[in-house]
């Protein structure tokens, strides 16, 4: 496990090191869920979106910080060749 050492700044933000977002694969946009146990330690877990346009929880991608599944970038890319 890596552990880093992150100061929290004015506006509550703490910063995934870039390194770490790089090796998960973190894109902008992506939401965490945030918990707190008994002993106060707390965890941050990575939560997958819906796709705005139909609601799908699975094979999406983040496309100006919104999720959409491949299913519908497929048939707005067909659409988009048909016109
Ligand atoms: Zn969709």
């Amino acid at each position: 496990m890596n552990t880093f050492n992150k100061k929290l700044g004015k506006s509550g933000a703490v910063t995934l090191p870039a390194a770490l977002r790089r090796d998960l694969g973190l894109q902008e946009g992506e939401r965490f869920s945030i918990s707190v146990n008994g002993d106060g330690t707390i965890h941050l877990k990575r939560v997958q979106g819906e796709c705005i346009f139909c609601k799908a929880d699975s094979n999406l991608i983040v496309h100006a910080g919104r999720y959409v599944c491949t299913d519908c970038t497929q048939a707005m890319s067909a659409k988009a060749r048909a016109n």
